[in-house]
């Protein structure tokens, strides 16, 4: 398995086995030369409308295409970078290429191109003073429009301290939607969500509905809407979750049921083709 591989680095190692000075700068070593070499590419998660499953936007997930280990997933080299503040490059570099796709779609694909673009930040990213103005940067040289773009950060990030509160001020302030991420699993989601200014909450997977009644999903969105946000269904995996969801009054869902994270070249194909595409899972 991944972890027992190792986080971000080339070679094989146990953790503990080396001294953090070493590792620090092994996984910086090798984040540099993915960057460098142009080795991360994004996948795309559609975003749907319930109860018909219509795409509505896009998560951007980034992945590792590693010369020797193959694909990596974010869990194999996140936490490296964050630990090492390579997230800041990395995490750059995501938002120019998620904008700039969604950019190319719409050329593309006009009104059939995904409408909105989520991309996650990690709270290192958010406590650079510099965190909204690499992003306008961004949107100007890209010509992405702000409102089309979602920032989705934790409870944990939504919680940081000066800078992160400005940077989530400014973000708003100039038209880009914030969204909770796994909500409901951080320790201080209410309080959270009546101080921080969100636009859209993700309900965690872990709260999608089972069968029999389904307290936390329903209880979730009635607070959603007493706050005025949009609420997203994370990790729905089954079509009885789907219809529950829709039952309860969700409109917005996101689950391997409806399509998993897909290469750039497989959206517009699954756009551009007969429904089937984007309902069947590769
Ligand atoms: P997340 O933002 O909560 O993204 C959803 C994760 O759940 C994705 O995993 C997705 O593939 C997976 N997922 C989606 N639908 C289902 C489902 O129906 N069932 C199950 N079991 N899983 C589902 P992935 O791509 O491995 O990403 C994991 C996490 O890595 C993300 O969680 C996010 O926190 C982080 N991440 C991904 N890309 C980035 C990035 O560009 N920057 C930062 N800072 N973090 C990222
Ligand atoms: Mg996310
Ligand atoms: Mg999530
Ligand atoms: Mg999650």
């Amino acid at each position: 398995e991944a972890k027992e591989r190792g986080e971000g680095g080339y070679q094989r190692y146990r953790p503990g086995s080396e001294a953090p000075g070493a590792e620090r700068r092994r996984i910086t070593a090798a984040l540099t030369a993915a960057l460098e070499r142009d080795e991360l590419v994004l996948h795309y998660q559609p975003v749907v409308a319930l109860p018909e499953g219509r795409l509505t936007g896009v998560e951007a997930l980034v992945r590792w295409n590693h010369p020797e280990r193959g694909l990596l997933g974010p869990g194999d080299f996140i936490p490296g970078a964050e630990r090492t503040g390579m997230i800041v490059p990395l995490g750059r570099w995501v938002l120019r290429e998620a904008c700039r796709q969604a950019v190319a779609w719409t050329a593309e694909l006009g009104d059939q191109a995904p409408g909105t673009m989520s991309v996650n930040a990690s709270a290192r990213q958010l406590q650079e003073a510099s965190f909204a103005v690499d992003v306008a940067a961004v949107l100007a040289e890209t010509g992405m429009d702000p409102r089309r773009l979602t920032i989705e950060i934790t409870e944990s990030t939504a919680v940081g301290g000066g800078a992160t509160q400005e940077s989530l001020r400014a973000l708003r302030a100039m038209g880009v939607r914030l969204s909770l991420d796994d909500f409901g699993t951080g320790a201080s989601t209410l309080s959270l969500l009546a101080n921080c200014p969100v636009d859209q909450i993700k309900l965690d997977r872990s709260f999608a509905p089972v069968p029999g009644p389904d307290a936390i999903a329903g209880a979730v969105l009635q607070i959603a809407r007493a706050m005025g946000v949009e609420a997203v269904a994370e990790g729905v995996e089954t079509s009885a979750q789907a219809a529950k969801l829709g039952d309860l009054g969700y409109v917005r869902a996101q689950g391997f049921h409806f399509a998993r994270p897909m290469s750039p070249e497989q959206i517009a194909a699954a756009i551009s083709e007969p429904a089937e595409s984007l309902a069947a899972p590769r």
